[in-house]
């Protein structure tokens, strides 16, 4: 059997290992840390730093193929592995667009959806500039390196400017806040051959910045709907993307549609498509990654999936004995506040 490389070993990459294994496939995982969640469930993990050659040189001796688990790997770390002749899907090109929120947002406009209303901010005369164009109600966020709303602080007309000098150190852009009415995402695959396959978009409710809920069916008007799924598609095919892709939006009959983020892999609003989907996110990742088609994306049950963050839960096995309610944790010991450490998808016979 054939071998895959991920690259980050997170919860992400432990449920791609997981979905992996079940089709026949050896994993290997690659990051820095010791003993991270997909690590307990991979063939072998290298604990090594992006940029370690040598590592990175053994680890392409090992698998056939290989990915990626999060989107800020260095581009140079896929390019050495496929410069070995180990094919990495998807491919460094979309690094360069998720890498860069400003990148990340032309980007997203080609394909037809328009970003929320932002400015390029480096400093402070540029945030007053920006801050006077857009509003006062908005949110910087550094370009680079952000998630689960880390980087990124909310403004209002209140908020003291130097409460902020600390983003201000890191190339920023500046958003204009969206007074939206819902929160969905669409995530989509392409496979080697180029079929490509969509999930039903999820509604998502995020507090603090980080996701809490994801809702299918998103009960929102099929128009949005299909229009976001259309620059999605348009992002898959203006890539050569392999692999699953998910796209962020926003939606209000006011502000109409609006893209916020991409993330170039499998997604935590795409959680439910495990319970609820013959094929997984994880294992349609999996299949592209590993050149195979992809599988169908039906979805059979109505789902909610709920993130498990910090120290929510204590005991792990009186919430697996809930009825109805199926379990999956991460394997981490150290409950950070705030911290994803496991998610729960209830399921309910189909209506929307
Ligand atoms: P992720 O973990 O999804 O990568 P992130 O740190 O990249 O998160 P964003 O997706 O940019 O963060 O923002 C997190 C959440 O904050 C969004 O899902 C949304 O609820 C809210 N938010 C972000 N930008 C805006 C905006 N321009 N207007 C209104 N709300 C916003
Ligand atoms: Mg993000
Ligand atoms: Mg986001």
């Amino acid at each position: 059997g054939a071998t895959i490389g991920i690259l980050g070993a997170g919860q992400l990459g432990r449920m791609l290992a997981t979905a992996a294994a079940r089709l026949g496939f050896r994993v290997h995982t690659f990051s820095p840390e010791t003993s991270p969640p997909a690590a307990q469930v991979a063939a072998h993990h290298v604990p090594a730093a992006y940029d370690d050659e040598d590592a990175l040189a053994a680890f392409a001796e090992g698998v056939d193929a290989a990915t990626f688990e999060f989107e800020n790997i260095p581009p140079q770390t896929v390019s050495f592995l496929r410069d070995r002749g180990v094919p990495v899907r998807p491919d460094d090109k979309v690094l360069a667009v998720c890498q860069d929120r400003l990148a990340e947002k032309a980007f997203l406009e080609a394909q037809g959806i328009v970003p929320a209303p932002h400015a390029q901010v480096d400093g402070r005369s540029d945030l007053e500039a920006a801050l006077a164009r857009l509003g006062p109600d908005a949110i910087l966020k550094t370009r680079r390196f952000g998630y689960d709303g880390k980087g990124q602080k909310r403004l209002s007309a209140d908020t003291p400017l130097g409460a902020v000098d600390d983003l201000l150190t890191q190339p920023c852009v500046l958003e204009q806040k969206v007074p939206f009415t819902a929160e969905f995402s669409v995530i989509g695959a392409r496979g080697e051959a180029g079929d490509v396959a969509f999930y039903e978009p999820s509604r998502n409710d995020h507090a603090g910045g980080i996701l809490r809920r994801s809702t299918v069916p998103a009960s929102l008007p099929p128009a949005p709907l299909a229009a976001a799924q259309a620059a999605v598609r348009n992002c898959l095919m203006s890539l050569d993307y392999v692999g699953v892709l998910a796209v962020e939006f926003f939606w209000g009959e006011e502000t109409g549609l609006i893209a916020n983020e991409m993330a170039p892999r499998v997604h935590n609003s795409g959680h439910w498509t495990h319970e609820a989907c013959l094929t997984s996110q994880f294992e349609q990742h999996i299949r592209a990654v590993a050149g195979w088609p992809l599988g169908l994306t039906d979805r059979h049950s109505d789902a909610v999936m709920e993130n498990i963050l910090g120290a929510e839960v204590d005991d792990w096995a009186r919430l697996a004995g809930t009825p109805g309610l199926a379990v999956t944790l991460y394997g981490k010991a150290d409950q950070r506040p705030g911290r994803k450490m496991g998610h729960t998808v209830r399921l309910s016979p189909k209506r929307g």
